[in-house]
């Protein structure tokens, strides 16, 4: 147990200002107050005023919020009242200690309008003024820490489950990343003990292993340190709750479960981040899709960090966060860590927290109280978002669901005629998230079809299937055009003229279906059109295309053979493609990257169907006499809404200067381009080069990217690679 001294000593490290008397005088007052009351363990009342005021002090909040831990209990388990507390401590500790102990009363387990009032109740104390949540959340972690003493199993369960339920998300909404972590453990540790026990036992197995994590730390540091970044590394095993949870929501056994081990990088400032990121990424191979800005991106209870995955050290898969020290305070001890830094009260920065502000509107617009617990469930049970029809009808629809996702839910007819949509009467592309409390408004349209982009923006099982279903259909008709197309062209090349009534000699050979399915068969690449006219033609002696001969004399007979005459295509008929179309066998080639909207061709592939590359290519050249391999191609007119990204990847040389880096990687993001990978390549005292990997939807909007990278001073100049 803690004593008074200690906890004035802890108070005093943070705060040597504090108003020591005061504390004291709140000390000795609930002493009183509590007299021989005892704890469920047998020890003395106090123990757990004190104990929460210490957590309260862990969290370096100020003097009145470590009174009002100190006092909490006073009004509901003593005689004290309202008006004494104010005479001795003031209107502000009193008014905090009523807030808390109004949360007390609140029970979260009726599960009827009287919780809805009770919600009502929790927010409305929480609001206005955030300290009461921040003693009632320490208050709980106590409880939580003793609650072996409790004698029934049943009210252990009922406080565990509320914990997990009501406490630690709201924990985690303030940012208090530690009492979160803690009161899900233990809470879990209640629910789940045999669960629990597994893991932890397997964890300290593990860790007893070897020294893994040191060894990894040492390496790391190392590296940063001969690169002359001062960092502090750090690795930390998972919870046993996020293990567990992670265990579900993945199906892995414990054995399975590669990175349980998180490593976090401590540096000065923010440009440094970054510096270290593309650091690692060039010492270690980056797990793809694993990296998160949060920095120029910070989550709504104000987190940032940048997150990777790579593999590390000793082929362990790692997980590396990357923060300044600021950032992990916040992280740590959120608001209270706004307060710290910002030395203004915590109440006025509750003002800067979004879902306090959203909370706040949904109290005053709503006075019935069951609509206001769906309000209010929505912002607590993170994996649902609740959204509105324009009737007012609440729907519920999984967390990254857009207005497809919406739309299909309606009806399969109306997503697949859905043209556009509105989010609170404004016009959002379609792949918008939905967040809690948009009311939704699909607009449909006749001759609207689905594109296969859809499947990627869309997360219900009912939008992607019904999409399936009707984009299977759509590709097949494409395939067989395109591979009808392919085959006449061949034909032509060979000097036989087509049709289809040769094709059953075919079908009967290659026991293929139909003559759509032969078609199919060559869009999709299963098939060349050479084994097609060896069919029809068995007697003629497979020559060696006689045209192309002559385009090979031609090209031997130009100017030396500098640069090869290319085929010469109809555009008139080119084969759209948006790169989406599964299963026709086209890809984009991966030495150009081709954009949308940049001239295009198609090189046919024996058995790999169709490489789309852009018309500058210099690889093409190779194909210059092979003409019948040459298809005519070209972007769909418009490119489609939630139409997939494509990667583009840039070479950019900045000046050493500070912050050189992290305005890069800010313009990036807000020119709405997602960076997929960054590595530093070369460095020197005054230069140095990165290489960039950035999605981006067309040509256009790389443009305007490059342009506003081009305008930034710390850059001197900016390249895409191809090839
Ligand atoms: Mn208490």
């Amino acid at each position: 147990m803690i004593r008074q001294y200690e906890l004035v000593d802890k108070v005093l490290s943070y705060n040597d200002k504090a108003d020591i008397a005061l504390i004291n005088r709140a000390y000795v007052f609930s002493m009183k107050a509590h007299g021989n009351q005892k704890r469920a363990s047998g020890e003395p009342y106090l123990t757990h005023p004190l104990e929460v005021a210490a957590i309260l002090a862990d969290l370096k909040l100020d003097e009145a919020s470590i009174c009002t831990g100190l006092l909490h209990d006073t009004l509901e388990d003593t005689l004290t009242s309202y008006d004494e507390l104010k005479d001795i401590f003031g209107q502000e500790i009193a008014d905090l200690t009523e807030g808390v102990t109004k949360l007390s009363r609140i029970n979260f387990n009726n599960k009827s309008v009287e919780q809805a009032e009770n919600f009502r109740k929790l927010f409305m104390a929480m609001t206005k003024d955030i300290r009461v949540l921040l003693v009632k959340l320490c208050d709980r972690t106590h409880n939580m820490r003793t609650i072996e003493h409790m004698k029934k199993e049943e009210s252990k369960k009922r406080i565990a489950k509320e914990t997990l339920d009501i406490f630690s998300p709201l924990a985690d909404r303030v940012g208090l990343y530690k009492v979160k972590i803690e009161l899900e453990d233990r809470a879990f540790k209640v629910l789940k003990k045999e669960e629990y026990e597994k893991i932890e036992e397997r964890k300290s197995f593990l860790s007893q292993q070897d020294d893994i994590i040191e060894r990894v730390e040492e390496e790391l540091a190392g590296e940063l340190k001969q690169h002359n970044i001062k960092a502090i590394v750090s690795g930390r095993e998972k919870t046993i709750y996020s293990i567990y949870n992670k265990m579900v929501k993945k199906n892995l056994t414990f054995d399975q479960l590669t990175d349980i081990v998180a490593y976090r990088i401590i540096v000065d400032d923010k440009s440094k981040c970054y510096e270290v990121l593309g650091l690692i990424h060039n010492l270690y191979k980056a797990i793809p899709g694993r990296f998160k800005d949060y920095i120029s991106n910070s989550k709504p209870n104000g987190y940032q960090s940048l997150h990777t995955s790579v593999i590390g050290p000793y082929a362990q898969r790692i997980e590396i966060q990357i923060r300044t020290q600021e950032m992990h305070d916040v992280s740590e001890y959120g608001v209270a860590a706004h307060w710290l830094y910002k030395q203004s009260s915590v109440q006025a920065d509750v003002a800067s927290y979004r879902w306090v502000k959203d909370l706040k509107e949904m109290l005053t617009s709503t006075d019935d109280p069951e609509e206001f617990l769906e309000n209010t469930k929505m912002d607590l049970f993170s994996d649902e978002v609740f959204v509105f029809t324009p009737k007012g009808d609440l729907i519920t629809l999984p967390k990254g669901a857009t207005p497809l996702d919406f739309a299909y839910l309606v009806h399969s007819d109306v997503g697949n005629k859905c043209h556009a949509a509105k989010i609170n009467g404004r016009i959002v592309p379609l792949r918008t998230q939905l967040k809690n409390g948009d009311q939704v408004e699909v607009v449909t349209k006749k001759g609207q079809i689905p594109n296969p982009g859809w499947r990627e923006i869309v997360v219900t099982a009912k939008a992607k299937s019904a999409i399936n279903r009707y984009l299977r259909v759509q590709e097949l008709d494409a395939q067989i055009k395109l591979g009808r197309e392919i085959l006449e062209k061949a034909m032509r090349r060979e000097g036989h003229s087509f049709s289809d009534k040769d094709l059953p000699k075919v079908i009967e050979v290659h026991k293929l279906k139909d003559v759509d399915d032969v078609y199919a068969a060559i869009a999709q690449g299963r098939f060349f059109p050479r084994q097609i006219i060896d069919v029809l033609y068995p007697d003629e002696e497979e020559t060696k295309d006689d045209k192309a001969k002559e385009y090979l004399e031609a090209i031997e007979s130009s100017s030396g053979g500098a640069a090869k005459k290319m085929p010469t295509l109809s555009e008139e008929n080119a084969v759209g493609i948006d790169g989406l179309v599964s299963g026709l066998a086209v890809q984009i080639a991966g030495c150009c990257t081709p954009l949308p909207g940049e001239p295009i061709v198609g090189i046919i592939n024996t058995g790999r169907g169709v490489s789309i590359h852009s018309k500058a290519c210099k690889n093409i050249e190779q194909f210059a006499d092979e003409p019948d391999r040459w298809l005519a191609v070209k972007w769909h007119d418009k490119i489609p809404d939630g139409g997939k990204a494509f990667v583009v990847r840039m070479r950019i040389n900045i000046s050493h200067v500070p912050g050189a880096l992290s305005s890069v990687t800010t313009t990036i993001f807000n020119a709405q381009g997602n960076i997929v990978d960054l590595k530093i390549e070369s460095k020197g005292p005054d230069l140095y080069d990165i290489r960039c990997d950035v999605e981006v939807l067309n040509v256009e909007h790389f443009s305007d990217m490059m342009a506003a990278l081009r305008s930034l001073k710390c850059i001197n100049t900016v390249e895409r690679l191809q090839g």
